[in-house]
């Protein structure tokens, strides 16, 4: 098992006076975690070449279905990852900004290659110079394109983010915060 998906749990002894087959003890934090992190569904928002990568993700041999995230949605409302894979013209940035809008809490984003983590080699007037500019970004995968083998690893993160994730963290202070700095409401 490796490193970043290892289980955030610790086995109990059962407390005096409850037992018997099969006795489980977790909390709802973590069982929620668990259910987000093995059905994330993305939202793939592929504008080059790294969204070739991402078909190749998808496909048999690298086969994403294998981490529960093989439902891909076309739709922001019923997707809860943003994959963001391609160069972002600034032109595209307030789209971007409004599928992210509105996609529904909780949600998570992946920046994947070079171009929209940081433009890339694209030092120009017209494009996005990264998106976390205009959207907070969770895992950045680098690159030019990176393999799949590195965006399996970076999904993997955000598997982490989510079963980690306190149930109260998105009506926190911090958290609308970030947003505000955002612009985000
Ligand atoms: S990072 Fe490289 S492979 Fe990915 S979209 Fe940019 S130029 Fe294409």
């Amino acid at each position: 098992m490796s490193e970043i998906n290892k289980p955030n749990y610790n086995i109990a002894n059962k407390p005096d006076g409850i037992e018997g087959e099969g006795y489980f003890l977790t909390t709802l934090d973590q069982a929620v975690g668990l259910a987000r992190k093995n059905s994330l569904w993305p939202l793939p928002f592929a504008t080059s070449c790294c969204g070739i990568e991402f078909m190749a993700l998808m496909a048999a041999h690298y086969d994403l279905a294998r981490f529960g995230s093989e439902r891909l949605s076309f739709s922001p409302r019923q997707a809860d990852l943003l994959m963001v894979m391609g160069t972002i013209a600034k032109k595209m940035g307030p789209i971007l900004r409004q599928v992210y809008e509105q996609m529904a809490e909780p949600k998570w984003v992946l920046c994947m290659g070079a171009c929209a983590s940081s433009g890339g080699i694209f030092d120009s007037y017209s494009v996005l110079q990264g998106i976390d500019r205009i959207i907070p970004v969770d895992v950045y995968v680098p690159g030019c394109p990176p393999r799949p083998e590195q965006v399996i690893e970076g999904v993997l993160h955000i598997q982490k983010l989510a079963s980690s994730e306190s149930l109260r963290k998105r009506d926190s202070k911090e958290y609308k915060a970030m947003l505000n700095e955002y612009g985000i409401k």
